[in-house]
């Protein structure tokens, strides 16, 4: 075994030692915060030795095989996110950050309520009192966490800019391959594209609601217009909908190391990898309806992307690709011979779903970018109020423009196969085009030139109105 081999297989033992803590702590809604230190000082101790940054400076330079070349580029990077992720102080700071959101219990009308009720109010109750209490309930957390977020921005930062950046944001997104400009330049333009689709939701809510627009009335009106009713996506029928669909393509969900486990999680659904190609599971916390029907085909995306990655923990695809990967999945969902062979939907509400699609999509871009704006607008001045805007995570900054992106990858994934294979569902040359083109690669080459060379079009330029 070669000596990056090995180091690879001590990382894979320690994250998979990690995820086990994590998936424990959210089963039992007590992360066990001294272990989960134990495993990062072990992980600061592997990638945080200065004999390895000048042994990886050093073959950097003379390696001439590419897979290797690749590696040492990419635990280059690794380790100089380390040194900023699992600086001790940020590392805690984010985790007592994490913990409060994770054990918060939002009062409603003097009741405790979970996450997922505040949410089922703000998309579903016609009372836009109650819907503005449901919006309000999260301010205490809010004000609870205000001190270390704040903390935790200015020590990032401060990390950064020993890397020789003037921001962290700056950094991560010079990590992942883009500029800032560039994303911005983008965002601009999904703007521009998705706007007849907006202008008409602003119209219609005001024409309905009120004049006085605020973001609990918008969330009210997309459930309203854009998702099929509740009862067509019963919850005792989520995991037979997702095993009938695997069947279709060829894959058998008995022989597939996914373990699906309903349990009272903060989140609609997480896919957790306690042991890498064995042993994958995705934790749920299903409701009725189409959104959670959606969140087990995204997240059983993430499952199948693990199982067919590479055994390279370093070559490990990036956050953008990984939830493009899922979205591929959750894709499904919104194809119309999906909806008429695998719902009871009636022809009418497939036509209502398909033809408000853009309004969802429209919403969905902006509701992301402006968090992630805002996100970024908070690194480069960590006082400012960030009451207004609420659910961003602390312990994944900046992820959620992945969100954006993943929906992009998802769309010239499709258009690409579309045009190559037909008809999508239930065709086993889909998966195999994935497992081939997009999993196994792994992230030997950028995931923006793995599209490229496979669909001949890159997600962040291939613009249209879809
Ligand atoms: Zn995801």
């Amino acid at each position: 075994m070669s000596w990056l081999e090995e180091l690879e297989s001590k990382l894979r033992q320690n994250e998979e030692e990690q995820s086990l803590i994590y998936y424990e702590g959210l089963k039992h809604r007590k992360l066990d915060s001294e272990q989960l230190e134990a495993k990062a000082t072990e992980w600061r101790e592997i990638l945080l030795d200065p004999d390895l940054w000048d042994r990886v400076e050093g073959e950097l330079k003379s390696e001439t095989h590419p897979v290797t070349h690749r590696k040492l580029e990419l635990l280059r990077k690794w380790i100089i996110m380390t040194r900023i992720n699992y600086n001790k102080e940020l590392f805690e700071l984010r985790h007592n950050i994490e913990k409060k959101v994770n054990t918060f219990r939002p009062i409603f009308k003097g009741k405790e309520l979970g996450y997922a009720e505040l949410r089922e109010i703000l998309r579903k109750d016609p009372d836009r009192n109650n819907r503005r209490e449901a919006h309000m309930a999260v301010k205490p957390l809010l004000e609870s966490i205000r001190g270390e977020a704040v903390e935790s921005i200015k020590l990032a930062n401060s990390l950064a800019r020993k890397e020789g950046f003037t921001t962290y944001a700056d950094l991560v997104l010079h990590m992942e391959g883009f500029t800032e400009n560039e994303l911005l330049d983008l965002f601009a333009k999904l703007k521009h594209y998705t706007n007849p689709a907006w202008q008409q939701l602003i119209e219609l809510t005001r024409d309905n609601i009120t004049t006085d627009i605020q973001p609990y009335d918008l969330t009210y009106m997309v459930y309203k217009l854009t998702h099929p009713p509740d009862h067509r996506f019963p919850r005792d029928k989520l995991l037979d909908s997702l095993k009938r669909t695997l069947k279709v393509f060829d894959l058998d969900p008995d022989t597939l190391p996914v373990k699906i486990e309903f349990c009272d999680i903060p989140y609609g659904g997480v896919c957790v990898v306690l042991k890498h190609h064995q042993d994958v599971r995705l934790l749920m916390n299903p409701r009725e309806g189409y959104t959670y029907y959606g969140i087990l085909f995204h997240e059983f995306g993430h499952a199948l992307h693990s199982l067919y990655s590479p055994d390279s923990i370093l070559l490990r695809d990036e956050g953008p690709f990984s939830e493009g990967m899922a979205d591929v999945w959750a894709g499904l969902l919104e194809e119309r011979s999906w909806l008429d062979k695998f719902t009871e939907m009636t022809p009418s509400e497939v036509e209502q779903f398909l033809t408000t699609r853009p309004i969802d999509r429209a919403y969905a871009f902006r509701f992301t970018i402006r968090h992630f704006v805002f996100e970024l607008q908070l690194y480069k001045n960590p006082d400012a109020k960030f009451e207004a805007i609420w659910d961003f995570s602390f312990t994944y900054p900046l992820y959620i423009k992945n969100y954006v992106l993943s929906r992009l990858i998802k769309e010239v994934t499709y258009k690409f196969m579309r045009e190559k294979y037909g008809e999508i569902v239930g065709n086993p040359y889909v998966v195999r085009f994935l497992i081939e083109n997009y999993y196994q690669p792994g992230n030997l080459i950028h995931w923006r030139d793995k599209i490229k060379s496979s669909t001949r079009s890159d997600p962040l330029t291939t613009l249209g109105d879809t």
